[in-house]
């Protein structure tokens, strides 16, 4: 009894080590670029972005996001199947040897010859090769085809720790007569840059925080508000970096998904009327890999909302 008892705990200990080991090693190899939201913590988003008004905190650090922290291995084995057979005289593009001999990022073992075919554009490379490029990029939980430009798996940002909220005020934004306005709020919290920021162990400022942006709550305003959301929860809305507005390095700024921090005038681009703002957010919210499908996977889009 004794015997099994020390054996489950040493399991127990093992798991919890190698857990440990893992996150931290990924942790600090890609600081918080490798967290993506699950669609079960999307989901969490979507229930409260449906039941507006709602008034409560959206973080962008919860532990579902960190649970999807991945190797390298892990977020590539998403998005390709492993050749059995590879072509004789096809050439591996990242190291520019011959797919059928060893990997130009080799280490003399038998993983040197895995080739793997990328699941959409069928484009072929050494494993080690794959792995390598995804090493010396960002690490941002997804991986661009080198040959075609496909990319593969979700993009995440390097947004700090924060926390969303927004709300519904009874007023109209012009050119928006009849529809409400929804609120957002962005808080960021103060701290120091990882791994994944431009200077790491340099604090980073925050200037005019909390930031807010508006929206009219129609449909589309309340479709734009949603994937907000998921775009907030993979820590796309804010970077570090030169502000625009003092020229000051190491600053947390909006990371090119435009948001209307004014309602009254558009003389600056920043406020109401603007006709064409929410197409224009739902192109940059795409470039960054956030689109109507991420709404599909929480009970069908727009339940309740008629989006
Ligand atoms: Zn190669
Ligand atoms: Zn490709």
């Amino acid at each position: 009894m004794v015997e099994i008892m020390k054996k489950v705990q040493s399991l127990f200990y093992r798991l919890f080590r190698n857990h440990q080991s893992t996150y931290t090693a990924q942790f600090s190899s890609a600081g918080v670029s490798l967290i993506r939201p699950t669609v079960s913590s999307s989901g969490g988003g979507f229930q409260q972005a449906l039941s507006l008004p709602y008034s409560g905190k959206i973080p962008n650090y919860t532990e579902s996001s960190q649970s999807h922290t991945k190797s390298a291995e892990e977020i590539l084995s998403c998005y390709v199947t492993e050749l059995g057979a590879c072509p004789q005289n096809e050439d591996c593009c990242i190291c520019f040897e011959k797919l059928a001999e060893a990997s130009g990022h080799g280490k003399g073992t038998s993983e040197d010859h895995v080739v793997y075919q990328l699941e959409r554009c069928s484009h072929m490379y050494h494993k080690l090769c794959l792995l390598a490029l995804y090493e010396s990029g960002q690490k941002k939980g997804s991986l661009q085809c080198p040959a075609c430009k496909t990319i593969y798996g979700e993009m995440t940002g390097n947004c700090p720790d924060g926390e969303m909220e927004y709300r519904l005020i009874n007023r109209a934004l012009p050119g928006n007569e009849g529809a409400k306005t929804i609120e957002i709020v962005y808080n960021v919290f103060e701290g120091v840059q990882g791994a994944n920021h431009p200077n790491p162990g340099h604090p980073f400022y925050l200037q005019g925080f909390p930031r807010v942006g508006y929206l009219p709550d129609c449909d589309k305003g309340r479709k734009v508000l949603q994937l907000l959301i998921v775009a907030w929860k993979r820590r796309l809305t804010f970077t570090i970096g030169r502000s625009a507005t003092t020229n000051r390095d190491n600053c947390v700024t909006w990371n090119e998904i435009h948001h209307k921090s004014e309602c009254q005038g558009n003389h600056n681009g920043h406020g109401f009327p603007d006709p064409k703002y929410l197409d224009n957010v739902l192109g940059e919210l795409a470039v960054h890999g956030v689109t109507e499908k991420d709404l599909g996977t929480v009970g069908g889009p727009g339940r309740g909302l008629g989006v």
